[in-house]
């Protein structure tokens, strides 16, 4: 059903306050004076507002939409605009702010950012439709939408380059059995692009595969919501939503699903479990709710097999800062290192593919295959990547068509995305070897109808508006009866030109002007002082007065009204013609939805893997074997992001082999000890591993001269004493039930990364956890791992855990001071270089001298009486240090810069560094 239009007319006034001219005609009153007694429009919006508690109401009135009561105080203070007063209910004053209807969007997005819900109510009919009912009568408004998080189609609410899912979670209803026995069932859609999916978790699972869809908004049902078990998980998510338990309802869920995909059963969509089916269900019910009679061009749900994608947690995403830093920022992630799409649509599949590499070796091949054609083919990969240039985003538009939110640009962005996707097409044909990814693309390209983008180019004009109650948007010549009423329109005009040349000959008031605005219409405007004149004999009997301002006088004229009549009757037909134009043309487009929509998916995966290609040759990358076995043998592989971020310093980044398959008859993966001091590289040796395998499975070439990966089902990654304290828990604490996480739940097809477990508790507690780790790691979860640690006594594990392996970092001494090597090589490190790091990092001549002798002491004590010291170190030092010649002021200023890595600092400590370069120079200047 076609909405009526939202009409943008003030109504007649249902209180006696006149609209108030030259405030872009907002209308205010809504209640009765002081009398108590409840205003037909009160009431209307009360029972409007009763059907919507939960929502913020956006009361359409003339050109604003008005907020009122607590809405009103919640919308002022959450978007910092004006608090007002108007009218008293029930004796008491009612609060109220509004927006403006342009600007509507803006304020929307601020809004649901920050966690509210929005139900637009708009006016349904002309404000004289309803003055012919009497002259008390409302004019009919109801809520047309509802806005949400997880629901949102127009470009300026959502990020173009992210998906925005929405997601339900449903839970089996378990007996009387414990709680890690239930199941669960999520199904997600991206309304804004149609896509469906399904899949089952357990309650293990349930916080990775959120993790990896990082959903806009949440559903579940109020018992899920209030469950005891999971009440603190709900709270530490952005956007959950609890709904009424009809809307997770087992028993109507197959009907309600399958009336919305008008199919007779839910066996059309292959096999889904019942619990999958009650969460599909509570997605379309949603859907249907908030889009209040719109459907979204939503793709049958698709089953997501559980194990089909790696496994990865929330810590570990955070922590590989694979989406976005640890600062949440997209810059300096993975993603942003990687990305070299084109297209926003690619852009998303790039993202989405980068959550979720996979498992199944024979499609990670199909997409290393189609990476492979285009880096085997540049001038193929370059005129691919050029055609995708001119191609809009075909998804988004053709949703925003489907909900009745489309607009004229919409139809010309399907109309130039069938025509780069033809194109495209075309321009691979001349590809040499086509991989099956890339003949599948390349078929669904050519699906959509040629005649349709034909009718699109000659219906639309060559300037669009961005809406298409503007009009404009019907090309001249297109259809006649609209060129005829143009012209008439634009014929009246020219009449309206030559009247104020003959009023200002008539009166002769040269600055005699006619102008126009919303609430007068056209009028006749004089400077003040010849206002007067207007207003006597004879010319009083031609114009008739209007409204005096503090400068002009404006006047009417009984053949200006007419004209205007004319003129707004000729516009209005005008529209209506354009109108119908677009709704034809915009059906067009939705009998073809489903091809454009496979057109679009083709788009963004010819995007995704040319942009693969074109990393790899950029950046020298390797296609990697991934299959079945448990090998891992990265030779010279490098780590993306740091090595994109020396580069652009001119500084080279040293590739390091790292080999963690299975030694010779034995079937489990090695784990390998990392020793080495603080700053030689140890963490970006650990992550660069993890990426490789990140990107291999994500169907990627990999900076490596040669990578092996057999496939990796789970990942994880955590690092010592990580700083939570957003959480509110202590940085040990958090450590601790990570690790637990890792070791109760890694499988032999896991890669683990743990970075200086241990760290953050007293030294012989560190190390006791440490150790006991890295043998459960070894002898039950028998996972690939690496591990790097500042214990130096775990090296000697490796004389007892076969698949152990010691390695460690190379640095180099010179003249006193470390340098670093970034060099992994088999063996352990024999000391920790703390104090030269420290020294390096600027600490005082006399603190260095002082640490060396209190070091040299302990050494001595410890091999004689190690008693009376809790925290011994645990390198040894050479007992002389060589003596070193005086450090000059440039010396220490330039070690302690060289020893700064600004990309690694907090602002507060950038502002640390900078007080202690600062006091190195004043310091030591004092005579
Ligand atoms: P660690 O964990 O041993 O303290 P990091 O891995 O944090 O050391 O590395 C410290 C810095 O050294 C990094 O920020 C990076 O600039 C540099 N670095 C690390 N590995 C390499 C490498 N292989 N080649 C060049 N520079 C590196
Ligand atoms: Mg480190």
């Amino acid at each position: 059903m076609a909405l009526p239009r939202p009409i943008g007319q003030p109504e007649a006034d249902a209180t006696g306050i006149p609209p108030q001219n030259g405030d872009a005609g907002r209308v205010t009153p809504i209640a009765a004076g002081e009398t108590g007694r409840v205003t037909p429009m009160m009431e209307q919006y009360q029972d409007i507002k009763a059907a919507h508690p939960d929502c913020l109401l956006f009361y359409r009135m003339g050109d604003f939409y008005e907020l009122f009561f607590a809405d009103a105080e919640i919308a002022a203070r959450a978007l910092g605009i004006v608090l007002t007063k108007r009218g008293k209910h029930l004796g008491i004053d009612i609060p109220m702010c509004g927006v403006p209807i342009e600007r509507a969007d803006e304020y929307l997005h601020r809004l649901i950012a920050q966690g509210h819900r929005v139900a637009v109510c708009e006016q349904l009919e002309d404000p004289a439709e309803a003055r012919k009912r009497g002259a008390k009568s409302v004019v009919r408004r109801d809520v047309v939408r509802l806005v949400t998080p997880g629901t949102l189609t127009e470009d300026s609410l959502l990020d173009a380059r992210r998906n925005n899912y929405l997601l339900a979670v449903a839970r089996a209803r378990t007996s009387s059995s414990g709680d890690d026995s239930s199941r669960f069932a999520l199904a997600w859609i991206d309304i804004s692009t149609g896509e469906f999916r399904v899949s089952e978790s357990d309650r293990a699972l349930l916080p990775a595969e959120i993790a990896r869809l990082d959903p806009g908004e949440i559903i579940v049902s109020d018992a899920l919501y209030g469950e005891p078990d999971l009440a603190a998980f709900w709270r530490s998510l952005p956007a959950v939503t609890p709904l009424a338990r009809d809307v997770f309802d087992g028993a109507t869920a197959e009907r309600r699903l399958t009336s919305f995909f008008a199919v007779s059963t839910s066996e059309a969509f292959g096999a889904l479990t019942r619990l999958e089916i009650t969460a599909a269900a509570a997605c379309v019910t949603y859907v249907e709710r908030t889009q209040i009679g719109q459907r979204p061009p939503l793709s049958p749900p698709l089953r997501e097999s559980a194990g089909a994608s790696m496994a990865i947690d929330q810590a570990t995403r955070g922590n590989l800062e694979l989406m976005r830093t640890l600062s949440g920022d997209r810059r300096g992630s993975l993603l942003d290192a990687i990305d070299r799409t084109v297209t926003a649509a690619g852009s998303r599949l790039l993202a989405q593919r980068l959550s979720a590499p996979l498992t199944y070796q024979a499609r990670i091949a199909e997409r290393l295959d189609s990476v492979g054609a285009f880096v085997a083919d540049p001038a193929t990969r370059a005129e691919t990547r050029s055609r995708l240039h001119a191609a809009p985003d075909l998804a988004r538009s053709l949703s925003r068509l489907a909900v009745g939110r489309g607009g004229p640009r919409d139809l010309a962005a399907i109309r130039d995305g069938m025509l780069a996707a033809a194109d495209l097409a075309r321009a691979l044909a001349s590809l040499k070897d086509k991989p099956a990814e890339i003949a599948g693309a390349m078929q669904a390209c050519r699906k959509p109808d040629g005649m349709l983008a034909a009718e699109l180019s000659a219906a639309l004009a060559a300037e669009l508006p961005a809406f298409k109650r503007d009009g404009g948007f019907v090309r001249e010549g297109y259809d006649k009866a609209l060129d005829e009423t143009r012209a008439l329109r634009d014929e009246s005009r020219r009449v309206i030109a030559a009247l104020q040349a003959r009023y200002a000959e008539d009166s002769g008031i040269r600055i005699l002007r006619i102008k126009h605005n919303n609430v007068l219409g056209y009028f006749v405007e004089v400077t003040a002082q010849h206002g007067e004149r207007l207003m006597s004999a004879p010319f009083n009997a031609t114009f008739i007065h209007r409204q005096t301002l503090a400068g002009q006088v404006r006047f009417t004229t009984i053949e200006l009204g007419e004209l205007e009549a004319k003129i707004a009757s000729a516009a209005e037909r005008a529209l209506g013609l354009e109108l119908e134009t677009f709704e034809r043309l915009a059906a067009a487009v939705m009998a073809q939805s489903v091809n454009i929509k496979e057109c679009a998916e083709a788009l963004s995966i010819l995007d995704v893997a040319s942009a693969l290609a074109h990393l790899a040759v950029e950046r020298d990358y390797v296609r990697p074997q991934v299959d079945d076995s448990h090998a891992f043998v990265v030779e010279g592989g490098r780590h993306v992001v740091v090595e994109q971020a020396l580069s652009r310093d001119g500084a080279p980044f040293i590739a390091n082999n790292c080999d963690l398959s299975p030694p010779p008859q034995t079937g489990a993966g090695r784990i390998w000890l990392l020793t080495g001091p603080n700053m030689a590289g140890k963490s970006t040796f650990l992550r660069q591993n993890a990426l490789i395998a990140v990107l291999a499975q994500m169907g990627s070439f990999v900076p490596a001269r040669r990578a092996h990966i057999g496939v990796v089902d789970q990942l994880f990654s955590r690092v010592g004493a990580a700083d939570d304290l957003a959480r509110g828990r202590s940085t040990f604490m958090v450590e601790m039930v990570e690790t637990a996480a890792i070791l109760n739940q890694a499988g032999e097809r896991a890669l683990v990364i743990l970075d200086e477990i241990g760290r953050g508790t007293a030294t012989f507690d560190g190390l006791s956890i440490a150790w006991a780790t890295v043998e459960h790691l070894h002898d039950v979860n028998k996972c690939r791992a690496l591990f790097a640690t500042h214990f130096h006594e775990l090296t000697a594990l490796s004389g007892r855990l076969d698949r152990l392996h010691n390695a460690t970092v190379r640095v180099k001494e010179w003249q006193g001071d470390v340098v670093f090597l970034h060099e992994v090589v088999t063996g352990a490190a024999d000391r920790s270089y703390g104090i030269q790091v420290a020294k390096l990092a600027g600490l005082p001549p006399s603190v260095i001298e002082r640490a060396k002798m209190v070091l040299a002491k302990l050494e001595q004590e410890d091999r004689a009486a190690p008693k009376g010291f809790e925290d011994l170190p645990l390198f040894a030092v050479p007992q002389k240090a060589p003596r070193e010649k005086q450090e000059t002021v440039e010396d220490s200023l330039v070690a302690a810069l060289a020893a700064m890595n600004p990309d690694d600092l907090s602002p507060r400590e950038a502002m640390e560094a900078l007080y202690m370069l600062k006091a190195k120079l004043t310091g030591t200047r004092k005579p």
